[in-house]
């Protein structure tokens, strides 16, 4: 039989009800004819009150045991799915990611996905079962501990159980009906896509765009899964939601498919350190070994052998990042006057595979800030996105003035 995944966020199951409602849409899919393997996430909420319990009794926990803890709300839910199915006399059971087993790397909260053995699962499968319930965002290390793949993780999750069974489609039930051109909670005229290229979908996840994990995208696009963005509230049908896909299948084209943002970020600026050869990696070697996630980078003008070097990481990142600096100040590695550290504010992004042929779209967005009056601390581009830190309070006025700027609200 033909194999489909389909993956429920938080609040998708956030209630008895919904998952009743979410086991329906699985059994659509089981009279169909197809055997589902059901990706389920937490509860909505859960999974930060459990980060929260975390942080309130081990500030600077043992990751094995923060994932083993923060893992726990997906079992929940899954079994509670896998229940609600055998109630619709649907043959059903849940599997958590060691019992797949969902095996991966050691770096936990962020682990990536070794491999997915599917015996296990199709011994089932071959014996009648119809739907797999599976706990998502979770799985299994080479040391035999619980390890989680980072906030987000259960699209990750699905993604890759489509790839592992060569299933037919990947369907992420969200609480939004598609992927649109902006944040629909920031713009309310943000419009719904009916396709979306791999590479913008990339770099719009990378860039905030909550509704993918940024390393499921990445996954869909190498192994060539049919990935599919619908609401979970409404009814469905085989044309509803956005299909994430390659760029030949695209025929509608905006230059700028989309806008992002990103909201907790922070600046920092490391004032007066000697410009000299190494000093980069004197700089942002410690801080990748102190965990920072380290995005935008500026060095200024040199004068007199000083510079300043500009970085930008999460906004929670700030200590650690004050910590590694001060450290290599202490240890004579590097030397500099003052960290300024600018905690207010945010990242946006527009992304468009579209700026690859046509030029004037940086000249564009940075003249629809200057003409809201919004300062642009920190620019950097690649060859499909322009993002620029600005004050946090601007960030939502920033992401409607470039949409309407580049009348992302009608189709091309
Ligand atoms: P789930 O719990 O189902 O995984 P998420 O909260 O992780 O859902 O992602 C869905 C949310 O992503 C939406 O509610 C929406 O606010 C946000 N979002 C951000 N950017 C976009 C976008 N471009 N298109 C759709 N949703 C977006
Ligand atoms: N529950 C996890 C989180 O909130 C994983 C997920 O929902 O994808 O990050
Ligand atoms: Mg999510």
């Amino acid at each position: 039989m033909p194999t489909l995944v389909m993956k429920f966020g938080g609040t998708s199951v956030a209630t008895l009800d919904r998952i009743k409602r979410a086991a329906k849409r699985v059994g659509v899919e089981v009279a169909r004819g197809y055997d589902v393997i059901v990706i389920v996430s937490a509860m909505s909420g859960k999974t930060n009150e459990l980060v929260g319990w975390v942080e309130e009794v081990s500030p600077m926990c043992d990751a094995r045991e923060y994932d083993a803890i923060v893992s726990s709300g997906e079992n929940v839910t899954a079994g509670l799915m896998a229940l609600t199915l055998q109630e619709m006399e649907i043959p059903a059971r849940s599997w958590q990611g060691w019992q797949v087993p969902l095996l991966t790397t050691s770096a936990h909260s962020a682990a990536r996905i070794n491999e997915i053995p599917t015996d296990n699962l199709n011994a089932k499968f071959a014996e009648g079962m119809r739907v797999a319930v599976v706990a998502g965002f979770q799985g299994i290390s080479p040391e035999g501990r619980i390890t989680t793949l980072g906030r987000g993780g259960s699209d990750t999750t699905a993604v890759a159980f489509a790839a592992a069974f060569g299933a037919e489609r990947c369907d992420i039930y969200t609480d939004v009906d598609g992927v649109y051109t902006t944040d629909p909670r920031i713009e309310d005229k943000a419009r719904k896509l009916d396709k979306i290229a791999f590479e913008e979908m990339l770099e719009l996840a990378s860039l905030g765009a909550k509704v993918l994990q940024t390393r499921s995208v990445e996954l869909a696009m190498r192994y060539k899964v049919k990935l599919r963005v619908l609401s979970s509230f409404d009814e469905q049908d085989e044309n509803s939601g956005t299909l994430v896909c390659a760029e030949e299948e695209i025929v509608e084209k905006n230059v700028v498919a989309g806008v992002a943002s990103q909201r907790d970020e922070a600046k920092m600026t490391l004032v007066s350190v000697a410009d000299r050869p190494g000093i980069a990696a004197a700089i942002f070697v410690p801080l990748s070994d102190a965990g920072v996630n380290v995005d935008m980078i500026v060095q200024n003008i040199s004068e007199d052998g000083r510079t300043d070097m500009t970085f930008s990481c999460p906004v929670e990142q700030v200590s650690r990042a004050e910590k590694a600096m001060a450290e290599a100040k202490d240890s004579g590695e590097i030397n500099f006057h003052d960290l300024i550290a600018d905690t207010d504010v945010a990242k946006v992004s527009v992304v468009g595979i579209g700026m690859r042929s046509h030029t004037g779209v940086a000249a564009k967005m940075f003249d629809v800030l200057s003409k809201e009056g919004i300062n642009i601390k920190v620019i950097t581009t690649s060859e499909i996105k322009i993002s620029v830190l600005v004050d946090r309070k601007y960030m939502e006025l920033a992401v409607q003035a470039l949409h309407d700027a580049f009348e992302l609200h009608k189709a091309s």
